[in-house]
């Protein structure tokens, strides 16, 4: 600081006490203790709430989440904190996480909108229905849906000859005869967080067409069902209209694409709803089946295509960033019928 002070006057920035004789830190020519600098600049974790700890080199490694920003120390990704099965954040001291009774946990906004069961579903599956409707894809056939817990859509996945899935499944176009376990009436919150009291009963699915059914994982928040419900409904689409054959990359790709618009349609409608809520307040209470969304839904749709977006998968996630080039550039039904015509993304 190249200056001389008086003893007295030699105090700390934050606490404004005088610093004696321990040591010091200077940050922007101003003087601080050095613990209340650390605890002014040493980064702390989100999770724990506690200064992330040096490394044995000495530096501060603290991992983050690309899209939430929040920043822990690393042991937490071992230790056994638990992480949104949806979101991916990580439990924080003053939130508590639900347990669905798959084993997968929930964080409480997620909880917030979760579909329960395939009757609270249907609403939402008739929605994405009319979103292909308008984009000129009717699908033609009546495909049931049925929401199911983990272990059962596993089964159906190895009981379909021919399916290239990711090990996190949560979705699946259903193309063989089977009986699945769908859930018929929702759980509720039992002790200590524990999703419990959930019925589920045997259906026979037979096959009137390409496809035998639409089956999706429960307990997701609602925008997540609806992308997941989109891109299994494009699946259905391409089989019912004739495209066979295809790679896997550009069918996922394509219907990767189908769900991200999807979420950016229900995003923007949210966002509008907002602004009118804001002008009248009798608005704010109407909430229609596409009503206003909360600030925190809207940020979960935008994680929602932030994972469409970033997916590290060849299949998935080049197949979506090759699909959602050529859907920006030729359009959706260009592509579609280029893909028909060649088997591929224009390019
Ligand atoms: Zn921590
Ligand atoms: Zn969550
Ligand atoms: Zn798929």
């Amino acid at each position: 600081m190249g200056a001389l002070w008086h003893p007295n006057c030699f105090r700390c920035d934050t606490c404004h006490q005088p610093i004696v004789d321990e040591g010091f830190r200077v940050h922007n020519d101003r003087p601080y203790h050095t613990s209340c600098y650390k605890e002014l600049y040493h980064p702390k974790c989100d999770v724990c709430e506690q200064f992330i700890p040096m490394n044995t080199e000495g530096l501060i490694e603290c991992w983050a989440h690309p899209f939430w920003r929040i920043q822990y120390c690393p042991s937490h990704e071992m230790d056994g904190t638990r992480k949104c099965c949806s979101c991916e954040r990580m439990e924080r001291r003053d939130a508590e996480y639900v347990t669905l009774d798959d084993g997968r946990n929930l964080c409480l906004e997620c909880l917030g909108s979760a579909v329960m069961d395939t009757s609270e579903c249907q609403p939402l599956y008739l929605d994405i229905q009319e979103f292909f409707e308008g984009l000129n894809m009717k699908i033609q056939q009546q495909v049931p849906m049925l929401l199911v817990e983990r272990q059962a859509l596993n089964e159906a996945l190895d009981g379909e000859k021919s399916h290239h899935h990711l090990p996190e499944t949560r979705g699946l176009c259903l193309a063989e005869e089977q009986i699945v376990r769908t859930i018929s009436r929702r759980p509720r919150l039992g002790a200590g967080n524990r999703i419990m009291g959930i019925k589920t009963e045997p259906q026979r699915l037979t096959r009137q067409c390409e496809v035998t059914a639409i089956l999706v994982l429960y307990g997701l928040p609602r925008l997540s069902t609806g992308s997941i419900l989109a891109h299994e409904l494009m699946h259905a689409w391409l089989r019912l209209n004739g495209y066979r054959n295809l790679s896997d990359k550009v069918e996922e790709g394509i219907c990767q694409v189908l769900a991200h618009m999807w979420l950016d349609s229900e995003i923007v409608s949210g966002s509008a709803s907002n602004i009118a809520s804001t002008s009248s307040s009798s608005s704010a209470s109407t909430s229609s089946k596409k009503g206003a969304k909360s600030q925190l839904e809207t940020k979960l749709g935008e994680f929602f295509k932030y994972q469409i977006e970033a997916h590290p998968s060849s299949t998935y996630g080049d197949g979506f960033r090759a699909g959602n080039q050529a859907v920006l550039k030729y359009g959706l039904r260009n592509t579609l019928i280029h893909i028909k015509m060649t088997g591929n993304f224009p390019v």
